[in-house]
């Protein structure tokens, strides 16, 4: 079967990662335990996530002119994304700085550092939207640089899945231009101001036709206008680390729904993608190859 070809615009992020047992107060020094640098932010790992599952995945994005820069440019190359329109930009390489806890608890600043600079779209950018299949859009990059990548989407008829993280009033123009708005369930909640999953992706249906809720070990929820909401259950697996589970999903689902699979079966596809993944510790690092969601999805 062809690949089919997906364009992600977001972030790019070195996670720093310390991990401690209990974490330090105001004012407080405390001795951790590890430390790890991974490549993250969650345009990167949705454009890895596609890779893996299938997909050939074209990154727009900014890194620094720093060494993170060119590790998180190498590790995107290293997983078969095509970097060439990754823009290297003078000053920092944006940045996670997270303090990983016993409980597993985690407490996290992040620095945009270059992902600020993507506010506008080259003319190299709107080529490869327009030859997608299907456009990837988060929120760490600024509103208008996604605005813009959605309009172009939607100029071309390009399938648009937002995930709309972190949580943030969301301009009516962009909902306009999305065809599949993909939050969990906290972020579906900020943004309706409504707790209940099925109710607030009924109330989203009201500006988006498509609405996708992660729900973690309870699986997801799928919304369309004129339809009841469909569940779909997560897999019963053990979870060793969650992290990325939902950028996980989101690349296995717009493979799937690429390669002209219905949402239920689409979404049973990402469910076994993103079970494998949180059967293994990182975000990037633990997303699963297309013939093991195969095997998983059965
Ligand atoms: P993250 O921010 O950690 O990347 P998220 O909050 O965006 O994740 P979740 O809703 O937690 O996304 O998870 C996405 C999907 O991953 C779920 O719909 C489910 O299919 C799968 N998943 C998550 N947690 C588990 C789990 N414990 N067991 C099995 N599947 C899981």
């Amino acid at each position: 079967m062809t690949r089919p070809h997906i364009a992600v615009l977001g972030s790019t992020n070195m996670d720093l990662v310390a991990y401690v047992a209990k974490a330090p107060q105001r004012g407080e020094t405390v001795t951790g335990r590890e430390f790890r640098t991974l490549p993250g932010g969650k345009g990167a790992n949705q454009a890895v996530a596609a890779a893996r599952a299938g997909a050939t995945v074209a990154m727009i994005g900014a890194v620094g002119n720093d060494a993170f820069g060119t590790q998180l440019r190498s590790a995107l190359d290293h997983s078969g994304v095509d970097t060439d329109l990754l823009r290297t930009v003078e000053g920092p390489s944006g940045t996670a700085h997270i303090v990983v806890d016993d409980d597993g608890g985690n407490a996290i600043v992040v620095i945009p550092g270059a992902n600020a600079t993507l506010t506008a779209l080259s003319a190299g950018d709107r080529a490869e939207i327009a030859s997608a299949a299907a456009l990837l859009l988060q929120l760490e990059v600024p509103l208008e640089g996604v605005l813009a990548a959605a309009r172009t989407a939607r100029e071309h008829g390009v399938r648009t899945i937002l995930t709309p993280a972190p949580a943030q009033p969301l301009p009516p123009e962009l909902l306009a231009a999305t065809d599949l708005l993909l939050p969990n369930e906290h972020e579906a909640a900020a943004l309706t101001g409504i707790t209940d999953p099925a109710a607030a992706a009924r109330a989203l249906l009201s500006q988006v036709p498509e609405v996708v809720v992660t729900l973690g070990a309870a699986g997801s929820l799928y919304a369309a206008r004129g339809a009841e909401p469909v569940t779909v259950p997560a897999r019963r697996v053990t979870a060793v680390d969650t992290t990325g589970a939902g950028d996980t999903f989101a690349g296995a689902l717009a493979v799937a729904l690429c390669k002209g699979n219905s949402v239920p079966d689409a979404l049973s596809w990402a469910s076994a993608a993103s079970a494998l993944s949180v059967q293994r510790t990182g975000a990037a690092t633990s997303m699963p190859y297309r013939a093991e969601i195969d095997a998983e999805a059965g």
